[in-house]
């Protein structure tokens, strides 16, 4: 059996005969079949004869029954495609009521979409892109195994819930945890899922130089964004005697180095979607519609540099901005404060109109492990103090990566905890990396989705995940 898309782009199978197996996407004139394997976007033309295939059977090729044709590839008379299939054989695998089924050939809405998540990946955008998607979770491994980074499974289930990146979900055997004391439970204390696998990295990147996760994450915030999920996908590389220059160098070469190869191996997905977007582009207003299509916003990424600036800088900007003068930004704008999302966009598609690394956070709004900057360090105010923070800022996302180089020195990290009332306790086999040989390190963590939101154009989070999981929503 051959895929399809093997079919129509091997030109060496013209003038052979070959099987293909797949669902019909439309069945026209009782002649032409549209058949679609889930190999690539692009449908298979097979033309029926109908004095080979019995009225009976042709009944049968409704919209999404699964089908298996054998015939000749030929030169398609019809404009649209190179080749199609002369079909001498078809038969019905699996049929299916067209007129029940809910994904019709027509143009449904991503929501109601959402609602048939199960039959979604029938359709051309789903499919094109959890393609994607796999383009750039194999793209993620091989960029680090080829840059000598240990794929490291952190655990799911863990103790720790010092890291503070966000609200968890608890994890209990108990059937009621009501008035019930931890230690009677299956751990014997309070467990959670993973808010992220940092700190086990960095006990590993301490051991191994060079490691990074790339596993489910969750988080129970009670977001519903466009960009937040309950469980989500992250990946953390983590390397020892590596700096912020470091880091930032390295989530700008793995940006890149995905956004090349979904080029490269997903050209004819990309090209599906940018008509897509264009589409619902020329819904929006004039002035709202962004200037490029997604291929060439991809192609503008991948060919520019990253533009690097420190938080001052940001705030600099942020205050000789014209919609902080005209008072349009919901949230204030002075140094100290966390930049929101309005912020991030200005500084994104307004300012720069490309991705920026903004370094050099006040501490007090950055997680305790950070490395506090001192005067010759990159990010350095005399505002207040910083850390060696490191955020990502993509167009039309906003924060894709967070990172930072680590605090490796033991009494100030001590004192950041203290200070952050983080207790240390419970962390003392974090901070014994700090003890036994520690050195500069740093990493980052990369949200999947995010990423495969950019390169896809999708502009809603759920649509990029099989399955999203979102505050009120696990079905399926
Ligand atoms: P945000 O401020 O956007 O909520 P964060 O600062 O909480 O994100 P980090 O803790 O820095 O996020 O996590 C690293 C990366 O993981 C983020 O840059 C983002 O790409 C991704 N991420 C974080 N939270 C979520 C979520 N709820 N759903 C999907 N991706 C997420
Ligand atoms: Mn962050």
């Amino acid at each position: 059996m051959h895929s399809i898309r093997s079919v129509l782009d091997d030109t060496t199978l013209t003038g052979t005969t070959v099987t293909v197996a797949g669902w019909v996407r439309t069945f026209r004139n009782d002649r032409f079949i549209a058949l679609n394997d889930g190999s690539t976007v692009r449908n298979l033309q097979c033309v029926i004869d109908q004095e080979q295939v019995d009225e009976a059977t042709r009944a049968r090729l409704t919209t999404s029954a699964a089908v298996r044709c054998t015939g000749t590839i030929v030169e398609s008379k019809g404009g649209g495609q190179r080749v199609e299939m002369q079909v001498s054989e078809v038969v019905v695998l699996g049929d299916s009521d067209g007129e029940k089924y809910p994904i019709q050939p027509k143009k449904h809405s991503l929501e109601f979409l959402r609602e048939n998540a199960h039959l979604r990946f029938r359709t051309s955008t789903f499919s094109a892109v959890f393609r994607i998607r796999h383009q750039v979770s194999f793209g993620i491994h091989a960029y680090f195994d080829q840059h000598g980074y240990n794929y490291f499974h952190s655990p799911i289930i863990t103790a720790s819930d010092a890291e503070g990146a966000g609200e968890m979900f608890r994890v209990t055997a108990l059937a009621d945890t009501k008035g019930t004391d931890p230690a009677e439970d299956f751990f014997g204390r309070v467990t959670n899922l993973t808010v992220s696998g940092q700190l086990e990295a960095e006990l590993a990147a301490t051991a191994l130089g060079k490691v990074y996760t790339f596993g489910p994450t969750f988080r129970a915030e009670n977001s519903n964004t466009a960009r937040h999920l309950a469980e989500f996908w992250m990946i953390e590389p983590e390397a020892a005697f590596m700096d912020i220059q470091g880091n930032m160098d390295l989530a700008e070469d793995l940006c890149k180095h995905l956004i090349a190869r979904v080029l490269e191996k997903s050209m004819d997905d990309l090209q599906f979607l940018d008509g897509r977007l264009a589409d619902e582009e020329k819904q929006k207003p004039q002035q709202q519609r962004s200037e490029m299509g997604l291929i060439d916003r991809l192609k503008f990424v991948l060919e520019n540099p990253f533009e690097r600036i420190t938080y001052d800088q940001a705030i600099d900007i942020l205050l000789r901005s014209k919609p902080y003068q005209k008072k349009q930004f919901q949230f204030p704008v002075e140094w100290g404060i966390d930049l929101q999302s309005e912020h991030e966009r200005y500084l994104v598609e307004k300012h720069f109109n490309k991705p920026v690394i903004v370094t050099g956070y006040p501490a007090q709004i950055k997680a305790f492990y950070m490395r506090t900057n001192g005067p010759d360090d990159l990010g350095y105010s005399d505002k207040g103090p910083t850390v060696a923070a490191m955020d990502v800022l993509f167009p039309g996302i906003g924060e894709i990566i967070g990172g930072s180089q680590r605090e490796e020195r033991l009494d100030m990290l001590e004192a950041r905890m203290a200070e952050m009332g983080v207790p240390t306790e419970q962390l003392w086999w974090y901070l014994d990396t700090r003890r036994f040989g520690t050195v500069p390190h740093a990493g980052f963590g990369l949200g999947l989705e995010r990423f495969v939101q950019f390169v896809t154009g999708m502009g809603n989070i759920r649509d990029v995940i099989p399955f999203p999981r979102t505050p009120g929503n696990a079905e399926f």
